[in-house]
């Protein structure tokens, strides 16, 4: 038997790029002493007291199925925390918990494309949204913003493609880039989707690391409430990648759709870690504050170390846990870099060309590493960009 054409080319065609992650975690495994600068995990735990939470929770009883749209004081504390952040007035019909931001990506593309509806998404993008919007049976139209500029995207591109689509994703502080978007870009977003009718699906989930400027969400922007769909997550901000716990947050009538849709796929998120969440978001911005520090530290590491030569350029990194950095001086492709550099210096990175086609001639830099090796490994490859650059390589 064979299964669905749809599951068996979720992904596309071609190299995504992830082999030389893969590469890199076997030749860990077989002793290699690689440093990893790949995945955005952080490189701490979990806060015990969330865990001391969420096993006081588990011991209490909240052992058996959840709510499903998500039990009500989980509900209403997101929703205080959206109506704080954007001024628009949230409560708990707007918001649906999900297992994770990903799930909420899954969900919000099923609740704004039908099948072969056109879904578009902003090149460079997160691993994932090619094969999320294909798992709904939409058609995934990449849009590109150029590092010419910042990699902010730009309302003509999009214009250009936006009169056959359904929905537009976008995600600001973004991944792979570490670039927030302007208030202009939003601004510019905003209008592509309210002239062309589409639904914007807002991923949010790096909003508390903001290193420089400040967060805004295109939600708050003017006729945007109805026509957005925002994808929270508490696995950046807390540290909680793994408890796979996210939200959803839009209209009530769809948040009442996409409670049917939890009904009939994830029934819901584990009443303990629901009950650790709501602890954890009673924490504050100073705990927040504290999960994003060491990016900002290993950022400004970063920039201290670019100054001091020619070869290596970066992107500007103003949030998320990312530093995208141009290597083209260096005559390689992304691809190219990271695989010599793997090679010669035992240091893992992301190349640019797997997160789609605009960031050529990168790569990604994640800033996960406790500092000591963190600097150690920024080092090394900065150096052994510059003997590239001295000595050029046939590819
Ligand atoms: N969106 C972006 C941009 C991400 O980088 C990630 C995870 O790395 C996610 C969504 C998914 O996060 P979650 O752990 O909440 O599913």
């Amino acid at each position: 038997m064979q299964a669905s054409t749809r599951i068996r080319t979720l992904t596309g065609t071609g190299d995504d790029g992830w082999g030389l992650f893969h590469r890199a975690r076997a030749m860990k495994d077989a002793g290699a002493p690689v440093l990893e600068l790949t995945i955005g995990e952080h490189d701490i735990r979990t806060d015990p007291r969330i865990l001391a939470a969420m096993d006081r929770a588990a011991q209490g009883g909240h052992t058996g199925y959840a709510i499903v749209p998500g039990i009500a004081p989980l509900r209403d504390a997101v929703a205080r925390r959206l109506t704080e952040r954007t001024g628009v007035a949230t409560d708990r019909d707007n918001i649906l918990i999900t297992p994770g931001g990903q799930a909420a990506l899954f969900a919000a593309h099923h609740a704004s494309c039908d099948n072969g509806d056109q879904a578009l998404y902003i090149d460079p993008y997160y691993a994932t949204y090619p094969g999320t919007i294909r798992s709904v049976g939409a058609v995934p139209v990449a849009v590109q913003a150029a590092p010419e500029d910042g990699f902010q995207p730009h309302a003509p591109a999009l214009n250009a493609v936006a009169a056959t689509a359904k929905s537009l994703l976008i995600n600001s502080p973004n991944n792979p880039t570490g670039v927030i978007y302007s208030r202009e870009t939003l601004e510019g977003i905003a209008g592509v989707v309210r002239k062309n009718d589409l639904w914007l699906i807002s991923d949010e989930v790096y909003d508390t690391q903001v290193w420089q400027g400040s967060h805004l969400s295109p939600r708050a922007l003017p006729g945007m409430a109805e026509r957005t769909l925002v994808i929270g997550s508490l696995s950046k901000s807390h540290a909680m990648t793994g408890s796979r716990l996210g939200w959803i947050a839009g209209p009530k009538e769809v948040i009442a759709h996409l409670i049917t849709l939890a009904t009939h796929t994830t029934y819901g998120v584990p009443g303990y870690i629901q009950d650790a969440a709501l602890y954890a978001l009673a924490m504050g911005p100073d705990f927040e504050a504290g999960i994003a520090a060491p990016f900002i530290r290993r950022r400004d590491m970063v920039m201290a170390l670019l100054a001091r030569q020619q070869v290596v350029r970066a992107v500007p990194a103003q949030g998320a846990m990312y530093a995208m950095l141009d290597i083209r001086a260096t005559g390689l492709s992304g691809m190219a870099f990271a695989e010599r550099l793997l090679e010669a210096e035992n240091i893992a990175v992301m190349p640019g060309e797997s997160f789609g086609e605009a960031a050529v001639g990168h790569i990604r830099v994640a800033l996960t590493l406790p500092d000591d090796q963190f600097a150690e490994a920024a080092t090394r490859l900065i150096r052994f960009a510059g003997s590239l650059a001295a000595r050029p390589v046939a590819q």
